[in-house]
């Protein structure tokens, strides 16, 4: 049997309630996509029994894999095992191993052992555990007769997706997951979501194959591209590629990354291509051109200068720039400076280096925080395209980019 269809439930009142926001639904839906099964739906729910039986017993009807995130901490209010063992009909027992392992925790760190936790070594004859390595809840791996999958997992992120990626993907691949699919993302600046819309109207219908969607974000408008093939995923890889040359004719000048590709990430890999390494100096930006650089961008960047107005008699954007290099041959210096312009915001980059030196000047929409932010994305596609030696906002339409592969530091 293939799994090929899910459903994700985030359990935990915090989450109905608006205090945590659940990011593990999305986390594990985006590598079930990846794999091509079809997310049918994802809900949050309650601490209540009643409601969770009822979730997991209308999303095994629906879906071949349940997959659950929370619910298994040691508190009268964690309830996900309690719905599964009801819905199925068995009853939990303590397992002896999982017991021995919980207690061995609580004596390594000389805690005694406290009598609640004994819910967390339960298990139903249906289930096996899947080990964590993070924390005092395994999960429960549950097979349905007829081959259905149920997947409890806790709620905390660092200890579910060890467990996601380590034991349980593992293991529902062996069960067999997905068909061949492709997904890809081209991230584009310069440009709003309308216009990327209009220009692809032919492309986004939404019952196409491949299917391509938009997405306004705030680093980029992403335009995603996926398809899944049954049994053949060279044909899913040519429907994309078919589509992706297509809107790259269109639209290729604007596409600066792929994926999930970062600003900081892009420019890492360019500056690595001449191994070169960058000084910034923002102006009236309040950090957000420093925030969105500084991050990824590790030891790459050698200087970062917040400076919150312009200053009547300091040297001009250009003049600064080139300041920044010190003089250094592999050391790049970009010079942002934003002025309110009506309601809008105008931003003048300098950027000096071993490729000589250019200025640009660009309007963003919208003024405050907004307007900084824009700011910052447009210096950083001036640099960018300055790294890359093109014009702004010049890209060679099929250029394929390189891969991202970019250590986060
Ligand atoms: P649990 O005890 O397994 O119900 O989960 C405990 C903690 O995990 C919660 O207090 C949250 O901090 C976190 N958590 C639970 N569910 C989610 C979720 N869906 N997304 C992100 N964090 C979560
Ligand atoms: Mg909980």
């Amino acid at each position: 049997m293939t799994i090929r269809t899910a459903q994700i439930l985030a359990v935990g009142t915090e989450l109905t309630v608006g205090e945590t926001r659940d990011t593990n639904s999305g986390d594990l839906a985006r590598d079930l996509v990846a794999r091509g099964v079809d997310v049918r739906r994802i809900a949050a729910l309650p601490d209540d029994l009643a409601a969770l039986g009822a979730a997991f017993r209308a999303a095994i009807e629906d879906s071949e894999l349940v997959l659950s995130t929370g619910g298994l901490g040691p508190t009268p209010d964690d309830l996900t095992r309690e719905a599964i063992a009801t819905m199925l009909g068995e009853t939990p027992a303590v397992d002896p191993d999982l017991e021995r392992w919980l207690r061995e925790l609580f004596a390594r760190r000389r805690i005694p052992f406290p009598e609640a936790n004994r819910k967390q070594a339960w298990l139903i004859p249906s289930a096996e555990a899947i080990p964590n390595a993070n924390g005092t809840a395994p999960g429960w791996l549950v097979r349905i007769p007829g081959g259905r999958v149920i997947v409890a997992l806790p709620g905390p992120p660092r200890e579910m997706l060890p467990m996601w990626r380590d034991t349980v993907l593992p293991a529902l691949a062996a069960i067999g997951l997905g068909r061949p699919a492709v997904v890809r993302t081209l991230r584009l600046a310069g440009i709003g979501e309308s216009a990327v819309a209009e220009r692809l109207a032919d492309l986004l219908d939404p019952g196409a194959r491949p299917s391509v969607a938009t997405y306004a974000r705030a680093e980029a408008v992403d335009i995603r591209i996926a398809a899944s093939g049954d049994g053949d995923g060279d044909t899913a890889e040519r429907l994309v590629d078919d589509a992706e040359h297509r809107i790259l004719a269109r639209l290729g000048e604007h596409v600066w990354a792929r994926d999930r590709t970062t600003w900081a990430e892009a420019l890492a890999v360019a500056l690595d291509q001449h191994g070169w390494q960058l000084a910034v100096s923002e102006i009236g930006l309040c950090g957000a051109l420093v925030s969105l650089l500084g991050d990824g961008l590790g030891d790459r960047l050698v200087l970062a200068e917040v400076r919150p107005a312009p200053e009547p008699g300091t040297p001009s954007l250009a003049a600064r720039a080139a300041d920044l290099r010190r003089a250094k041959d592999e050391v790049v210096g970009l010079a942002a400076e934003v002025r309110t312009r009506g309601s809008d915001t105008a931003v003048s980059v300098a950027v000096a280096g071993p490729a000589g030196s250019r200025r640009e000047r660009r309007v963003v929409f919208m003024g405050g925080q907004i307007g900084r932010g824009r700011a910052a994305l447009a210096a950083a596609d001036v640099l960018l395209a300055y790294l890359e030696g093109r014009p702004a906002g010049k890209r060679t339409t099929h250029r394929r980019a390189q891969p991202a592969t970019v250590a986060r530091t």
